[in-house]
């Protein structure tokens, strides 16, 4: 949690016993705008007795979000005897967030609010310019299509992203120590958070797992998200957060060896899970050669090679996936996998996934395994807002 990210809300302190004032305080208005986001109305009285803070600091901690644009009133809730009280809640139109994701071509982005519904369309980067000037692009359109100030700047990339937002390496953007993130900040004087495409679209997985079920109760603290897009990654959350491990590189599957006397694979290995399992190795196993263009669909290749080798080539990719998503489910015990392509095929993969795993998972364990598939190309859109939004907002998914 980034106690500095309510810098406009607070003033920073050198003194020693004032800074800790401060951070308190911080901590108390993250507090409290859990609180308001999670009840979505709210009275300054109720957040009084949830927090156990005074109802004098709670009315002053919601007076500076108000002033921060983060929360406002809204109407009045019933009287119980006495003045009504005024209601609050998150002020959804109050701040904005820029939204990249880098993990297809042409890069995507999108303008949403503080409850992350989107404002206008998603934006194409566009294709003649190179990686970096086609970012600074499109942050530049959408931060001057912005209506309200801009919380931040959240990017979803393929690779290894350290904690400064630090691209450690992305095979396919051609990138090796890249500095994305600080460039970001720099140029545009926001804060950026940069993460995993697979890291981001786990979390949004999760967040619309556990929207479906508010009303059922079920609890899903654990999912395994496997993303199949130009390369083949996978996200983990454990206890409702997300696990980055300790290089932050945790889910990279794609390199997996799965079959030692596989295809050589642009990772210097042979025969690793991308080799087999991502778009491109699955378009060349059907076709035959690596010369098909990226936009053409699987019912195309169908009517060209036989659909019965479009769907073995799925079936395979699915087994593959299986064969490294089942060391992960015996190791870490999660019961909920997605699969999540915003491409066709993801159902017939998951087909091949589930069988697999029926055979490779702990007995015990399988008979609450679930594999659903996702196919929302904003997926890692949505997650890196939900990432950004905790960073400096605090917000956890409820
Ligand atoms: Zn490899």
């Amino acid at each position: 949690m980034n106690m500095q990210s309510l810098g406009p809300v607070i003033s920073t302190e050198n003194e020693p016993r004032k800074a800790g004032r401060e951070r308190m305080r911080a901590l108390n208005l993250q507090i409290v705008l859990q609180i308001v986001h999670g009840e979505h109305t709210t009275t300054r009285a109720e957040v009084a007795r949830t927090t156990g803070l005074t109802r004098a600091t709670v009315s002053s901690l919601v007076a500076d979000l108000i002033d921060a644009k983060l929360v406002v009133e809204a109407g009045v809730a019933p009287s119980a005897g006495g003045k009504p009280p005024t209601k609050i809640r998150i002020n959804q139109g109050g701040r904005q967030l820029a939204l990249l994701d880098l993990s297809a071509r042409p890069f995507r982005g999108l303008l949403v609010d503080l409850l992350l519904q989107p404002i206008g369309d998603v934006v194409l980067a566009r294709s003649s310019d190179d990686h970096d000037t086609a970012i600074e692009n499109l942050v530049e359109r959408l931060t001057s299509s912005a209506t309200s100030s801009l919380l931040g700047v959240a990017v979803a990339t393929p690779g290894v992203v350290d904690a400064d937002g630090v691209v450690v390496e992305a095979t396919n953007l051609g990138w090796v120590d890249h500095p994305l993130g600080p460039r970001l900040a720099e140029r545009f004087e926001v804060p950026v958070l940069v993460s995993n495409d697979a890291h981001a679209s786990a979390i949004a997985a999760h967040a619309e797992l556990v929207r479906q079920r508010r009303s059922t109760g079920v609890a899903t603290g654990d999912l395994l998200l496997v993303r199949i897009a130009e390369g083949l990654g996978a996200g983990i959350v454990l206890g409702g957060g997300l696990h980055l491990g300790s290089h932050r590189a945790a889910g990279e599957i794609g390199h997996v060896v799965v079959d030692v006397d596989g295809e050589d694979c642009r990772c210097g290995n042979a025969g690793c899970l991308e080799t087999i399992a991502s778009r491109a190795a699955i378009v060349r196993a059907i076709a035959g050669t690596d010369a098909i263009s990226p936009d053409v669909t699987l019912d195309m290749l169908g009517e060209t090679y036989g659909a019965s080798r479009v769907a073995e080539a799925l079936k395979r990719a699915g087994v593959a996936i299986g064969g490294a998503a089942s060391v992960l489910v015996n190791a870490l015990d999660v019961s909920e996998i997605v699969v999540h392509s915003a491409s066709d095929g993801a159902e017939a993969i998951a087909e091949g996934l589930r069988g697999e795993l029926g055979r490779r998972v702990l007995p015990a364990l399988r008979p609450d395994l679930e594999v659903r598939t996702m196919s929302d190309p904003n997926l890692p859109l949505m997650g890196a807002a939900v990432l950004l939004r905790q960073d400096q907002l605090g917000f956890v998914i409820a």
